[in-house]
């Protein structure tokens, strides 16, 4: 939080000549894990992130069994390779705090009294990390799920909107971050217009926070879009491939 490192040029442009309610680039993959029940992968940027989903199977040990529903297990880490710095292999306290705020997240959507006992367990890996890998790591543990056909109210979505000098941004990269005034990641379920995470760092206004908040929920909306086209095209029938041309019913 500097004062003295510019965020905006004088067109109004970031840092990497994005505009102020730009996404940077997003491409979402579906299944792309043969030994997961389903899994994801999203490059976000530089962001680089995979998803794995096994369950819903019997929870073990048993004592964390819940006999009313299925409990949801996040594990996200951060490769050792990841960062600008080495990050220190294992789990730590930022790791722990963003598997507990996933699996809160995904617990709103995921049918869970469907699977009493059981328990689906999100593994999220991130390869290369450039700011905004909670939110691209729930966005492809939403995918992850729905590949492994696990029934849920709808997909979660997420980004973060903040504010570097002075202005509200959308999905602010690894400078901005550091540099910017506030980060506000965003969970956000289009199917309901349901907010299932929202956290801040720094500070903003009311009316800041409003229109933060609208321009995280707005891509949300286009984030969740990338999603439905991953699975479409993980699932899509290739007619004129099957032997019958596809006319068999
Ligand atoms: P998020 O990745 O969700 O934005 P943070 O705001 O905690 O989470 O982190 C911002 C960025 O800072 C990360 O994406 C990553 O690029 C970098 N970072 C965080 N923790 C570490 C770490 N231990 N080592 C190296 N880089 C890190």
């Amino acid at each position: 939080m500097s004062e003295d490192i510019v965020l905006l040029n004088s067109d109004g442009l970031r840092v990497d000549g994005r505009a102020l309610d730009e996404l940077r680039p997003i491409k979402i993959e579906a299944g792309v894990l043969g030994n997961a029940d389903g899994s994801a992968y999203v490059e976000w940027g530089a962001n680089k992130v995979l998803a794995a989903v096994y369950g819903p199977k019997e929870a073990q040990p048993k004592y964390l069994q819940d006999t009313a529903k299925a409990i949801v297990q996040v594990n996200y880490n951060m490769a050792a390779f990841s960062g600008d710095e080495r990050v220190r292999p294992g789990p730590n306290r930022r790791a722990t705090e963003i598997s507990k705020i996933t699996a809160e997240a995904l617990e709103n959507v995921i049918l869970t009294n469907q699977f009493p006992r059981a328990s689906i367990d999100v593994y999220i890996e991130v390869l290369e990390a450039d700011a905004g890998t909670r939110c691209a790591g729930l966005t492809a543990a939403s995918v992850a799920i729905a590949d492994a056909g696990i029934p849920m109210i709808g997909m979660v979505a997420a980004c973060a909107a903040g504010k570097i000098d002075g202005h509200i941004a959308l999905d602010l990269g690894k400078k901005e971050d550091n540099f910017g005034q506030a980060d506000m990641p965003l969970g956000y379920v289009p199917g309901t217009g349901e907010i299932v995470l929202l956290q801040m760092d720094g500070h903003m206004t009311m009316v800041e926070f409003r229109k933060a908040m609208d321009m995280a929920i707005s891509a949300c909306e286009q984030i969740h879009e990338l999603q439905i086209g991953a699975l479409r095209r993980r699932y899509a029938v290739n007619y004129a491939d099957m032997d019958d041309g596809g006319t068999e019913q």
